[in-house]
């Protein structure tokens, strides 16, 4: 059986929160819940959601910054959480990671040709010829000129340190790349090259993407599949096209009706549903959603519901719409 590049088996994290000064029981900050979803070499998989909802978390566990309270990562068929440092080390070669802030997150004081090349020199020690000869490669790839490599970041524009701190990132040849928010703090015309940049470098080099991000219009322009969080937990998982043409999680749903016509006026999808999101620390029963969802019957207040495969392709966590999903088939199954 082949083996997907990367599969995530029911990962959970929670938080202790300090203990109250009179409370014994140490509260617990549920960040991700039961998340489970797999990838192939060269697929995108976005994952979307509000603020909050526990998608950096889920970054920072694929690439083992922080260990799971439960679940697992298999990198390659290789579980991540029994790896050493030799060997976490060296898978880091093959999954590399782009952040958001394109300000904080580049060494002030190095050069941009050492900021690129840094990861192949924590591996092996190249020469002053083979370091520039490396940095003109990478920024060529990202756009950019080879004789930039000279400059320090603060002489860079956000959309420039962020093709540099994708050049850092294909250093290493990876086969993933985790890329956290990494439109985000960009003008919206820069957003639109970085994103066409990264559909490049996938179709010359064959990466996996999981792609975070809160603003669906990025989204739909850069997946392949999508899986929608909600308060820790996968709501709706599904092929892009089919998402965006018939969201069937009525949280995908509001989050898709409350989108704005792609560009370029992008508005971000804070709170794209009426009511607040509740708090991780004290999430509501059953369902999460049920207080804000307009669909929510008895049973979404009681029980949780599973994410279930539809016939379609797509999986979804709803009592109310997967039942009328899958009835066909679940009716054809009793009768048999
Ligand atoms: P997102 O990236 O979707 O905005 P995060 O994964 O950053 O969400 O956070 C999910 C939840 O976990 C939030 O409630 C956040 O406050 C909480 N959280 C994240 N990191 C920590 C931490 N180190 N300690 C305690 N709570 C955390
Ligand atoms: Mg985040």
């Amino acid at each position: 059986m082949k083996v997907p590049l990367l599969k995530v088996d029911k990962l959970t994290k929670h938080y202790p929160l300090a203990a109250g000064f009179l409370t014994k029981t140490v509260p617990v900050l549920r960040a991700v819940e039961d998340v489970s979803f797999s990838l192939e070499a060269g697929e995108t998989l976005c994952i979307v959601g509000e603020s909050g909802c526990g998608k950096s978390t889920v970054a920072r566990l694929l690439m083992r910054l922080v260990d799971p309270t439960a679940g697992r990562v298999l990198m390659e068929g290789t579980d991540i959480a029994g790896l050493n440092t030799r060997e976490l080390r060296a898978s880091r070669r093959r999954m590399q990671m782009v952040f958001q802030d394109p300000y904080s997150s580049l060494n002030p004081r190095l050069t941009a040709g050492q900021i690129i090349t840094e990861p192949v020199e924590n591996f092996e020690s190249l020469s002053r010829k083979q370091r520039d000869a490396l940095a003109a490669d990478l920024l060529r790839k990202v756009g950019m000129r080879p004789e930039m490599m000279h400059r320090f970041p603060s002489e860079f524009s956000g959309g420039q340190r962020q093709r540099l701190g994708i050049a850092r990132a294909l250093a290493l040849r990876p086969s993933l790349i985790v890329a956290d928010e990494a439109v985000s703090a960009l003008d919206v015309s820069v957003q639109a090259q970085i994103l066409n940049l990264l559909l490049d470098l996938q179709q010359e080099m064959g990466i996996a993407f999981v792609f975070i991000s809160h603003d669906l219009g990025v989204v739909e322009h850069i997946g392949h599949r999508v899986a929608v969080m909600y308060l820790g937990r996968v709501v709706e998982l599904a092929p892009c096209e089919a998402l965006f043409a018939k969201p069937v999680h009525p949280y995908t749903e509001a989050l898709i009706a409350a989108a704005p016509v792609p560009d370029p006026t992008r508005v971000r999808l804070e709170a794209p549903v009426e009511g607040e999101v509740p708090s991780p620390i004290n999430p509501p029963s059953g369902c999460a959603f049920h207080p804000r969802c307009p669909l929510a019957v008895e049973r979404c207040r009681i029980e949780i519901p599973p994410l279930v495969s539809m016939p379609d392709g797509r999986s979804v966590a709803c009592h109310v719409r997967s039942d009328l999903e899958r009835a066909p088939t679940a009716q054809f199954s009793r009768s048999a």
